[in-house]
C-alpha cells in the first residue's frame, strides 16, 4: 500500500478519500486531526496511529481490540468508527467528529455542573455502558478524559484502547488484567484476584458522577497506596451542596464490595436518577448478527470477531506479534482537583523461566518505562 504519511498536513488527500485539517488532540500513538471525507463532504476526526510507536510499546493487540470493539458497538453515545485504513507506517481511524471537546476540560475549566446537567450526562453514560455490557464489552478506562461532548452537549464515550471482551475472561468468568486510571479504577481491579468488568465500569461511573457534582475526585491522595486504602474502605465525603439523593446513589456506586455494588437496574431505579426524566437517547442501533434479528446478539465471542473481520481484516495491520506488556501514561496537566491520570499496568508471567522473566522486567521493561513508572516510596 502506498505510504501516504507524507501528505499529512500538506493539503494532500489521504488515500484519495480524506483531506486532513487541524490537529484536534494528541493520543498516545499519534495525533487526531479534523478531516473531510472528499467523497461525501462529511467532516470526521482522523486518528493517526504510528505503527512504530505501537510496536515499540507492544500494544498491537490493544489497538486491534480497540478497532474491533468500536466496530461492534454502534450507539448514539459512543463515538462511531467509520473506516480504517493502513499504510506501511500508520493506521488511520476515521471517527465520528465530536466537536465539543472533552468533559474533562469542561469540568477543569468551569468546575462542577448542576444536578440537571449531571443527570443528563450520567444518563447518557449509563446508556452507553449498559449497551456495551449487554454485548460483553467492558470499557475499563471510563473517565472524563474519555468522554467527549458534541456541539449540543451530548456525551460520547471514546477511547476503547483498554476495553475487554467477555471472551477474554478466564474460566472463573472474571477478568484478570489490572488496567485503567488509578483515580477511576475499582478497588477489586487492583486487588488482582479477578474482577467483574461490568461492576468495575459501574465504579468508574460512580467516580464520574461524583466529579460532575462535586468538581473534584472522591479519592485523592499524593500517595497511591493510601488512596487505594481509602477506596477499599469507601472512605470519601461529599461537599455540602451534594443532595442526599445524589449521595445515596454515589454511595451505591462507590461500594467497595462489587457483589453489593449497584447494577444498572439499581441506578435507573434510584430516586436521584428518576427525579426528572433524563433526556432520552435515541434507541440504540444494533449492528452485530443478522440484520433481520429482532433480538440483539447475546455476547461477543471469537466468532463475532471473525465475522466482524469480513471486509474489515485487522490481521495485516501489524505483521509481527509481540508479547511485551507496557502502557504509556497519560499526559500531565489538569485543573482544580482533577488530574489527568496515569495508567495502571499489570505485568505477569504466563509461563517460562522465572529468572529470565525477572531479568526481562528489571533490565528491559523497567528501564524503558523509567520516565513514566511511579513506585511507592520504599517499594522495590
Ligand atoms: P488515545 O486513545 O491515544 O489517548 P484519544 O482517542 O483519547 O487518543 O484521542 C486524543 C484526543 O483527540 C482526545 O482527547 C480528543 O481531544 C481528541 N479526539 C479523539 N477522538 C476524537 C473525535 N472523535 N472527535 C473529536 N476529537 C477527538
Amino acid at each position: 500500500m502506498e505510504d501516504v504519511a507524507r501528505v499529512e498536513g500538506k493539503g494532500g488527500i489521504l488515500q484519495g478519500k480524506y483531506e486532513l485539517g487541524r490537529v484536534l488532540g494528541h493520543g498516545n500513538f499519534g495525533r487526531v486531526h479534523a478531516a473531510r471525507d472528499v467523497r461525501t463532504g462529511r467532516a470526521v476526526a482522523m486518528k493517526v496511529v504510528s505503527k512504530d510507536k505501537v510496536e515499540r510499546a507492544g500494544m498491537e493487540e490493544q489497538i486491534k481490540r480497540e478497532i474491533a470493539v468500536m466496530k461492534m458497538v454502534s450507539h448514539p453515545n459512543i463515538v462511531e468508527l467509520h473506516e480504517v485504513m493502513a499504510t506501511r507506517s500508520k493506521v488511520y481511524l476515521s471517527l465520528e467528529l465530536v466537536r465539543g471537546g472533552e468533559l474533562f476540560d469542561r469540568i477543569a475549566r468551569d468546575g462542577r455542573v448542576c444536578d440537571g446537567v449531571a443527570r443528563r450526562y450520567f444518563a447518557q453514560l449509563v446508556s452507553a455502558v449498559d449497551f456495551c455490557h449487554g454485548r460483553g464489552v467492558f470499557h475499563r478506562d471510563l473517565k472524563p478524559e474519555n468522554l467527549l461532548l458534541d456541539e449540543v452537549g451530548n456525551l460520547k464515550v471514546a477511547d476503547f484502547g483498554l476495553s475487554a471482551l467477555s471472551c477474554h475472561a478466564r474460566g472463573d468468568g472474571l477478568l484478570h488484567t489490572a488496567c485503567g486510571t488509578p483515580a477511576y479504577v475499582a478497588p477489586e481491579v487492583l486487588a488482582r484476584n479477578g474482577y467483574d468488568g461490568a461492576k468495575a465500569d459501574i465504579w468508574s461511573c460512580g467516580v464520574i458522577l461524583y466529579v460532575l457534582l462535586a468538581g473534584a475526585l472522591p479519592f485523592r491522595d499524593e500517595n497511591l497506596v493510601s488512596m487505594y486504602r481509602k477506596m477499599r474502605r469507601g472512605d470519601f465525603c461529599f461537599p455540602a451542596w451534594v443532595t442526599s439523593d445524589a449521595r445515596r446513589l454515589i454511595r451505591m456506586l462507590l461500594d467497595p464490595n462489587p457483589a453489593t455494588r449497584a447494577t444498572v437496574a439499581g441506578i435507573l431505579d434510584s430516586p436521584w436518577f428518576r427525579k426528572a426524566a433524563p433526556v432520552a437517547t435515541p434507541a440504540p442501533v444494533y449492528t452485530l448478527g443478522n440484520a433481520d434479528d429482532d433480538e440483539p446478539p447475546e455476547e461477543l465471542n471469537a466468532f463475532h470477531l471473525i465475522s466482524l473481520s469480513e471486509g474489515f481484516d485487522l490481521s495485516p495491520l501489524f505483521e509481527q506479534d509481540y508479547h511485551a506488556v507496557a502502557s504509556p501514561a497519560g499526559a500531565a496537566g489538569g485543573g482544580r482537583h482533577l488530574q489527568r491520570g496515569a495508567v495502571v499496568v499489570d505485568v505477569r508471567k504466563d509461563g517460562g523461566d522465572d529468572t529470565e522473566y525477572r531479568s526481562f522486567c528489571s533490565e528491559e521493561l523497567r528501564p524503558t518505562l523509567e520516565d513514566i513508572v511511579w513506585s511507592p516510596a520504599g517499594a522495590t
